[in-house]
């Protein structure tokens, strides 16, 4: 049986197998590869046959696009095909020594009947009056067909005897055949392998997975950039997201970004479809479920090609922020850089209305006090404060409301605080109660997702 060898056999333990990087497991190698691919518009990446190579094939573009040997370029190709990057198509097949491994086999023939190797190759003339069979130049002597074994001479074909064709003799036990046996001579090692026991290697040609290509490039260029963007304003990044919803079902997000401003907490739930194909109102509405079952009203999503009309009237209408992958480099390039960029967690602590402009401003939001803004509804409320910032890829807006009374403050406040939010759109909203809560207005605050705080110490003047 020929064993058939899938390069690369036995190696070590893969890099490109680790989960960090969907693409290649943070291999350099093979990300770069890929980028070239792309970049350069390479469909395929075909071997050459190259005999004096220890594999006896070698992949030119690989080998000089990375830097690598023949064994380092196989095995990125074959690892990237291993996740369905790349595909591939048979190309050639190579026998090879099972001892050394070298391509270098060079084949001869012997008797099928006794093994020799002495055996000619020639017509065979075949005497009807003694029935021998032999070389037809062992017949020929003085210009004339005699036959070797009875010494009579041959007259006519077809009638005193005749051709069997092109065939093979053997000269030690006479054997006539037409299929010689054939064995393998290494010309590194010498040894010599029966024909079913050499080692047939497959070379393949190697593609760009066409359905894998905008995955591709959204994985290789945006999302590094956008997980930098990211983590550099302060969010902890989290990719491929479990959220436990309020149904109890639980949800899969492609990337979660969290960030605690000490008054705010945000959640970003960022969408990703980028497979190339059509994104269908299916896949928004089951993204924008997900979200808002989870409790997450940030919501951002990624797409190629970008999405039908009714698709992108939807996501407005749920206030999702929709980016196209291609678009997501220039989005972040023209982000205001915040103050106090990097920083992951603040603790904020009531103090004044002065202060807390102070901290809001350090933020990097914008905030106007005692704001006026007009409601869905064309009723104007007034903010105590209203804080804004944008982050380029989303923007936040929070409304603070900052009460001061003799007793704890009662539910009706919160109520009309909550409404007022409700009107403008703003869904980030903040309470603060001097000297606190009744519980009614605490329980309702939590439903409504009000973040309190509950400054029990009298505001110091000024
Ligand atoms: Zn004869
Ligand atoms: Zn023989
Ligand atoms: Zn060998």
């Amino acid at each position: 049986m020929v064993k058939i060898i899938n390069f690369p056999e036995n190696t070590p333990p893969d890099p490109l197998d680790e989960p960090q990087n969907p693409v290649a497991g943070g291999d350099e190698k093979a990300i770069k590869l890929m980028a070239e691919m792309l970049a350069g518009d390479i469909v395929d990446i075909r071997p050459q046959l190259d005999f004096i190579t220890p594999l006896g094939f070698s992949y030119p573009y690989v080998e000089s696009v990375l830097g690598v040997t023949s064994e380092e370029g196989l095995r990125i190709l074959e690892s990237l095909t291993n996740k369905e990057i790349l595909g591939r198509v048979l190309f050639d097949r190579l026998l090879c020594c099972p001892q050394c491994q070298s391509v270098n086999l060079s084949p001869l023939t012997h008797c099928p009947k006794c093994g020799s190797g002495n055996i000619t190759r020639g017509r065979i003339l075949e005497h009807f009056v003694c029935n021998y069979v032999g070389l037809e130049e062992d017949f020929v002597a003085k210009g004339r067909y005699t036959c070797p074994k009875c010494r009579q001479e041959l007259r006519t074909i077809g009638v005193d005897y005749q051709s069997q064709g092109l065939l093979r003799k053997c000269r030690d036990c006479g054997e006539v055949f037409n299929i010689p046996l054939i064995r393998w001579r290494c010309l590194k090692c010498a040894s010599l392998t029966a024909e079913d026991r050499v080692t047939e290697i497959h070379i393949y040609s190697y593609h760009l997975n066409k359905d894998k290509k905008s995955w591709l490039e959204y994985e290789l260029g945006p999302k590094p950039r956008l997980i930098e963007f990211l983590r550099q304003r302060g969010y902890t990044v989290i990719e491929n997201a479990t959220t436990k919803g309020r149904s109890g079902a639980e949800h899969k997000i492609d990337m979660l970004a969290t960030k605690d401003e000490g008054i705010i907490t945000y959640n970003i739930a960022i969408g990703v479809k980028v497979t190339g194909d059509r994104i269908g109102l299916e896949d928004i509405f089951n993204f924008d479920d997900a979200a808002y079952d989870s409790s997450i009203h940030n919501k951002i999503l990624i797409t190629a090609p970008p999405l039908s009309k009714e698709a992108l009237s939807f996501g407005k209408l749920q206030k999702i922020r929709v980016l196209e992958a291609k678009d997501i480099e220039a989005v972040l390039a023209g982000a205001t850089p915040i103050p106090g960029e990097g920083i992951k967690e603040q603790t904020f602590e009531y103090v004044s209305r002065s202060q807390l402009v102070e901290y809001l401003e350090h933020l990097g939001y914008q905030v106007k006090e005692n704001a006026e803004i007009e409601g869905r509804s064309g009723v104007k409320h007034s903010l105590d404060v209203l804080a804004v910032r944008d982050d380029a890829i989303i923007t936040h807006r929070v409304a603070i409301s900052v009460e001061v009374a003799e007793e704890p403050v009662e539910l009706d406040k919160l109520f009309d605080f909550d409404n007022k939010a409700y009107d403008i759109g703003i869904l980030n909203k903040v309470f603060i109660a001097i000297p606190g809560l009744s519980q009614q207005a605490r329980q309702f605050a939590k439903k409504q997702k009000i973040r309190v705080f509950e400054v029990k110490e009298p505001e110091p003047a000024g």
